[in-house]
């Protein structure tokens, strides 16, 4: 079979090969191709028989339910079986072949939301509900035609490549490194959460694959190149022999950067930034600690929201802030309050779908409409801050008054806390993230009032730029090179150091050993990033003069243009072996 490369964007470095296998979630929303007019027939013939698998796979899923739920909630799967068997379902999908030229899977996709969207509409709660059976049966037929299977990620034991049109934050941390050995997803953005942890997992991962997503089967021999963003199916010899080079020459790099887990970050001229992890869970604070972080640098709590069925408790939260504040011993830890919405949802708090997620209710805006979530989640970290260096920090706050309400609730709670006779920091600092412009270009104000900041970059260019951080259509357009953001960044350091303020960056900027040059310069008190990029940056870190790095902004903060400072810093890296 001929080789097929696919161009996507490489979010998390690595090369792997293996197996694929196709995950059938989310199937519904991938792009599928026309057919020319000869393949009508083969066409039709895919589709009967995806017809005829789907309705065998309902009978056993109706026998199964029978034994495990009883005759009448198997009912609910008989209905599905129905609808594959109903007069005009099926028959209008083969018109869509016939007449448009449809492929099988086009027209399923498309029959699928039409029929779904007619109960969405209705007024009968229950026939609304129904729309949830109709894309079930488009699942299962569209399933049967790509070969994806429904699998559950969590269970996956053997070794292979995870293809998937898209795949949720949620679905995203139950991958098993040790046998997910990459993934490539149609859709998602590289500061998208899913490229996001796969990059704290060590996952290699290209996501975005615009066009040809369709052809990978289950089965397939693939290469995922998480580093030049390419994922090739049934690759020729020859590419596997270069492949297996690039492999092994990846490998010495990692074991030659492995010496700098133990050693600080420090110029030639003895220049320090502290580094930082950015975690979620106990097991990524050890892995942090074994790849050389200094501190925590950002935990993101929703994580462990994420991994629940329903709202964590105080005891529960309590339990995992005081076991990561353990594995850290007197290494600092920035707690960030509960950062949901945008593109990380929490089923069980049934937010309503909005137009615009990542500039709706989410983060601070939400824990401050839903005190007491708020209140029970600042209970468990000043409680867990007996026991280790725990900074507060809160998310995506957009104004003045915000900060203030949060820190109000932040001295409301440790009232609380004296009262009932419980131990914790009397001096814990609270700080902010910086992540809307609006805090950017007030930091002045904001460093009179906060302990410290730290700059989400993930955010901060999404907003500044107006460009989604999800969408893989308009990912050339978000660049943290971007002038207009580093000349945020410069004024965000500016006044928190006037201030006398500590200021780091936990966005995925912090991680980019390119961008190391300019950090510097800039004047960052801490980097924090993914584990898995810790050593490459303390190796960038001890390639270069501080000196010769704040030459370079100069000339930098000077430029109009993203790709004239692209340009400049990848001649100053390559100067210095970075
Ligand atoms: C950011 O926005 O840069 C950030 C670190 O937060 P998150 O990626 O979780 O939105
Ligand atoms: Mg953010």
């Amino acid at each position: 079979m001929a080789e097929i490369r696919l161009s996507g964007i490489g979010v998390s470095e690595g090369i792997r090969m293996g197996k694929a296998i196709r995950y059938a979630h989310g199937v519904q929303n991938q792009q599928f191709a026309d057919i020319a007019e000869a393949g009508v027939a083969q066409e039709l013939k895919r589709l009967a028989e995806a017809k005829e698998k789907s309705i065998q796979e309902t009978e056993k899923l109706i026998e199964q339910a029978q034994q495990t739920v009883g005759t009448e909630k198997a009912g609910v799967i008989a209905a599905q079986k129905s609808i594959l068997l109903d007069p005009t379902f099926c028959p209008e999908m083969e018109k869509l072949i016939t007449k448009k030229l449809f492929s099988a899977e086009k027209a399923v996709e498309q029959i699928v939301k039409q029929v779904a969207a007619i109960f969405e509409n209705m007024p009968n709660e229950y026939m609304r509900e129904r729309a949830a059976d109709v894309k079930d049966v488009g699942s299962r037929l569209l399933a049967a035609l790509t070969g994806a299977k429904d699998i559950n990620l969590a269970d996956i034991r053997e070794e292979v490549i995870l293809i998937a049109d898209d795949l949720a934050p949620t679905d995203t941390v139950q991958l098993n490194k040790k046998y997910v050995l990459a993934f490539a997803t149609q859709k998602g953005g590289k500061t998208s959460h899913t490229a996001i942890f796969s990059k704290t997992l060590g996952i290699p991962a290209v996501i975005g694959i615009a066009t040809g997503f369709d052809q990978v089967r289950d089965g397939d021999t693939v290469i995922v190149d998480g580093t030049g963003g390419i994922c090739i199916i049934h690759p020729s010899e020859a590419t596997i022999r270069s492949y297996s080079e690039k492999m092994a020459k990846e490998s010495k790099a990692e074991s030659a950067w492995q010496a700098y887990a133990a050693q600080e970050a420090v110029t030639q001229d003895g220049h320090r930034v502290e580094i930082g992890a950015n975690i979620g869970t106990v097991a990524d604070a050890r892995y942090a600690v074994e790849q050389g972080a200094e501190g925590i640098g950002l935990l993101r709590t929703e994580l462990i929201y994420m991994s629940e069925a329903s709202l964590p408790d105080e005891e529960t939260q309590f339990n995992v802030y005081k076991d990561i504040v353990r594995v850290m011993g007197d290494k600092p830890v920035i707690i960030r309050t509960l950062d949901i919405g945008g593109d990380k949802e929490l089923p069980y708090l049934k937010i309503p779908k909005e137009m615009n997620p990542f500039l709706g209710y989410r983060a601070i805006r939400l824990c401050l409409d839903q005190k007491p979530l708020f209140v029970t989640q600042l209970r468990a970290i000043l409680r867990a801050s007996a026991y280790g260096r725990i900074r507060i920090m809160f998310p995506m706050i957009s104004g003045i008054e915000e900060w203030r309400s949060a820190r109000a609730i932040v001295e409301e709670v440790k009232g609380q806390l004296r009262a009932e006779g419980h131990v914790f920091d009397e001096t814990i600092e609270v700080g902010i993230m910086v992540e809307v412009p609006s805090v950017a270009v007030m930091a002045a104000q904001f460093a009179r009032e906060v302990d410290f900041f730290s700059i989400g970059t993930n955010d901060l260019v999404q907003y500044t730029l107006a460009v989604d951080r999800m969408n893989e259509k308009i990912d050339y357009l978000y660049d943290h090179f971007n002038p207009s953001i580093l000349t945020l960044l410069h004024t965000v350091v500016q006044a928190a150091h006037a201030a006398g303020k500590f200021v780091g960056m936990c966005g995925g900027m912090a991680g980019d050993p390119k961008a190391v040059p300019l950090l510097l310069a800039l004047g960052l008190d801490e980097l924090s990033m993914s584990a898995t990029a810790i050593r490459k940056v303390k190796h960038a870190v001890s390639q270069m003069e501080l000196k010769q790095c704040n030459a370079l902004l100069e000339a930098v903060l000077k430029m109009s243009t993203a790709q004239d400072i692209r340009l400049k810093v990848d001649a100053f890296c390559a100067e210095n072996g970075i």
